[in-house]
C-alpha cells in the first residue's frame, strides 16, 4: 500500500463518497491527480477530517500531494524566516526594547545586512532547493505519512520532544567539530563573521554548515518517520527558533521554563566569545563537558 495515501480508510461510511473513475474530489474537495491516482487502485470508503486542523490539512495535502506539498511548505517556512528576519530588522532599526538587547549598542549596518541577504539568497536556493528533490524520495522510502488522523497530541509532543533533544544533542558535537582549526577557518567561521548577530544571519553559513547543521535538523524526523504534519511543525519551529536565538535580543518567552534552556542569551554570547555554549538551545551538554559560560 503506498505509504502517501492522504485518508484512513475505514470499512463503513457510505456517505464517504469518492467520485468514480475520475475521483476528483472526496467529500467536497479536491484532489491533486496524484491523489486521485492513489484513490483510483483501491477500494475507496475515507473517513474525512474530523475537526477543523484534519479540514485544512486535508485541504493542503488533498489539493497539492505529498510533493508538491513539501515545496509549498518549503515556501511558506522561506516566507516566515524573512518575515521574522526583517521583523527583528525593524526592532533593530526603531532601537525598540533597548531594555532586552543582549549586546547594547551593537546595531547592524547597511553593508552587513546586504551582505547576510545575498548569503542567505544563495542557501535557500542553490542548497536547499536541491535537497527538496533529494529528501522527498528519502522520506517516501523512509515511511513518511501524509494520512489522516492527524496524530495525537501525546505523539505529536513525544515527537517534538525527541527532534529537539536529538537535535541538540547532535548541534553540539557537530558545531563543536565546526571549531577545530581547519574547519572552523574553512567553513563556521563564515558563520562568526557577526559578533553581535541579528535574526536573519540564522541562516548566514557556509553552503557546507548548511549541510552539516541541517542533518542535525533532520536527524530526529529521519529515526521516526513521522507523519508530515509533525514534520512541518518542526522544521518550522527550528527555523524560527533560529532567528530567535540570533535575534540578539532576549525576550521572556515559555521555552525558558524548560530545565537547561540556553536560548539567544547563551548563542549570542557564543557569536561573541567564540569557544563556549555550542548547543543549540539547551545547556546540560556545555555543562558536562565544560564548555559552558555563564552569559550574565
Ligand atoms: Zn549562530
Ligand atoms: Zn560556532
Amino acid at each position: 500500500m503506498n505509504s502517501s495515501l492522504l485518508c484512513s480508510y475505514s470499512a463503513c461510511g457510505s456517505r464517504d463518497v469518492v467520485e468514480s473513475l475520475g475521483l476528483r474530489s472526496v467529500l467536497g474537495q479536491n484532489l491533486s491527480s496524484e491523489m486521485s491516482l492513489i484513490y483510483a487502485d483501491r477500494d475507496v470508503h475515507v473517513t474525512g477530517p474530523t475537526n477543523w486542523l484534519e479540514q485544512v490539512w486535508f485541504s493542503y495535502i488533498g489539493y497539492l500531494g505529498d510533493f508538491q506539498g513539501v515545496v509549498v511548505f518549503y515556501l511558506i517556512m522561506t516566507c516566515c524566516y524573512v518575515f521574522t528576519g526583517i521583523l527583528w530588522g525593524i526592532v533593530d532599526y526603531l532601537r525598540l526594547w533597548k531594555e532586552y538587547k543582549i549586546q547594547p549598542d551593537k546595531y547592524v549596518d547597511l553593508s552587513g545586512l546586504w551582505m547576510c541577504i545575498v548569503n542567505i539568497a544563495q542557501n535557500y536556493i542553490l542548497v536547499i532547493v536541491p535537497l527538496l528533490f533529494v529528501g522527498y524520495p528519502l522520506f517516501k522510502w523512509l515511511g513518511f505519512s501524509s494520512l489522516l488522523p492527524l496524530p495525537s497530541w501525546t505523539t505529536f509532543c513525544a515527537h517534538f520532544a525527541f527532534f529537539m533533544f536529538a537535535e541538540d544533542l547532535s548541534h553540539y558535537f557537530f558545531h563543536r567539530l565546526l571549531h577545530t582549526p581547519w574547519l572552523y577557518k574553512n567553513i563556521h567561521k563564515m558563520h562568526h563573521t557577526y559578533q553581535a548577530p541579528f535574526g536573519l544571519t540564522a541562516s548566514f553559513a557556509h553552503p557546507l554548515e548548511i549541510l552539516i547543521l541541517g542533518f542535525c535538523t533532520f536527524c530526529g524526523p529521519l529515526l521516526l518517520s513521522p507523519h508530515y504534519f509533525t514534520f512541518f511543525m518542526w522544521i518550522l519551529y527550528r527555523q524560527l527558533e533560529a532567528v530567535f536565538t540570533h535575534s540578539g535580543y532576549e525576550i521572556p518567552n515559555i521555552f525558558e521554563k524548560l530545565p537547561f534552556y540556553g536560548g539567544a542569551k547563551a548563542h549570542d554570547y557564543h557569536h561573541k566569545v567564540f569557544n563556549c555554549n555550542y548547543s543549540s538551545r539547551f545547556t546540560y551538554l556545555d555543562l558536562l563537558f565544560g564548555t559552558y559560560r555563564d552569559p550574565k
